[in-house]
């Protein structure tokens, strides 16, 4: 059988799972189909350019019709499949697993999933629909959650697992069984249906709350008291936004421990000064220093540290 019409087969046994399915480009990773630059704004894209999680299809005849001009790898969209997919990589040349993991002896990303879930207290959670990918890699197929959208995770960064690990789920796509890269097929080693992906996951997984959109006002009141909260406030903000590279957020802990003394003081309120500071950390956040929830627990830990020496404002 030639590799196309496995290719095809491949793309409409993902179908028949209720798996959207997209071209990719031949023994490659990236989408056949134009990119949003090149929109012709034409057909599908009559409308305004569709990604390629709006074009997958599980239609067999659109299958059919796209397999038969090309040997495509196949995408598999993994937010309209109702799947979670945890892609667990291998080291790449020159690139091994970051120290804090090595530390603890994992060599590829499957190790530090193990470690993960040793961490959380659970069992790994390795029987569900499998994938090993050419490089020796694996993908765990679980079920999404109901009414939580899950969005991808890379690596450590954000919300991230872990070193090699990422998350495939609203907004990205998997190389699907039978796809081919370097001469090698990704292969499906253990068939049974997708697990739901277990709530301590979700939990981990589920982006942090957006911060409040507008900016806290504090009313300070009159006076000096109020001239040296009002100093207090604008030097510890003003602390974390101006903080750049390791310092970023060391900056934040050590403001939120200033305020979080006054806070103890009952000078001003824990919500206002958590909030606050979040607003400051706000271009850090963005710039993926680090995520909402760690901007969070950073926020909690130093005012928990400043709660240890109350301050208050001479009358
Ligand atoms: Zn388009």
């Amino acid at each position: 059988m030639s590799s196309s019409t496995d290719l095809l087969n491949a793309a409409l046994a993902a179908a028949r799972r209720g798996w959207p399915v997209f071209p990719l480009k031949p023994r490659g990773s990236f989408p056949a189909l134009h990119g949003h630059a090149e929109c012709p704004g034409t057909g599908i894209c009559a409308n305004g350019h569709r990604k390629p999680e709006h074009r997958a299809t599980t239609d067999p005849r659109r299958i059919q019709d796209c397999w038969s001009d090309d040997d495509y790898n196949i995408g598999l969209a993994t937010g309209p499949a109702g799947l979670v997919v945890i892609d667990l990589d291998v080291p790449k040349p020159g690139k091994p697993v970051s120290a804090r993991w090595a530390e603890r002896d994992a060599a590829d990303g499957m190790d530090v999933f193990l470690l993960v879930c040793a961490d959380a207290g659970q069992t790994p959670p390795l029987d569900t629909f499998t994938v090993t990918t050419p490089s020796g890699g694996t993908h765990l197929y679980f079920t999404a959650p109901a009414g939580i959208e899950l969005r991808n995770t890379q690596g450590e960064r954000g919300n991230g697992l872990g070193w090699g690990i990422d998350t495939r789920a609203h907004g990205g796509y998997v190389l699907a069984p039978g796809s081919i890269r370097r001469g090698r097929r990704y292969t499906i080693t253990d068939n049974r249906p997708p697990a739901p992906l277990p709530a301590w996951l979700v939990e981990q997984l589920r982006p942090a709350a957006l911060p409040p959109q507008q900016p806290t006002e504090i009313t300070t009141g009159h006076g000096r008291r109020a001239r040296y909260l009002d100093a207090a406030i604008h030097a510890e903000t003003e602390r974390v936004r101006a903080a750049g590279g390791g310092e970023r957020n060391f900056s934040l802990y050590c403001a939120a421990n200033a305020l979080g003394q006054l806070v103890a003081g009952r000078e001003l309120g824990e919500q206002d000064v958590t909030e606050l500071l979040l607003h400051a950390a706000h271009d850090h956040v963005t710039a993926g220093a680090y995520s909402w929830n760690q901007a969070h627990k950073t926020i909690a830990s130093g005012l928990r540290a400043g709660a240890a020496r109350p301050r208050k404002v001479a009358a």
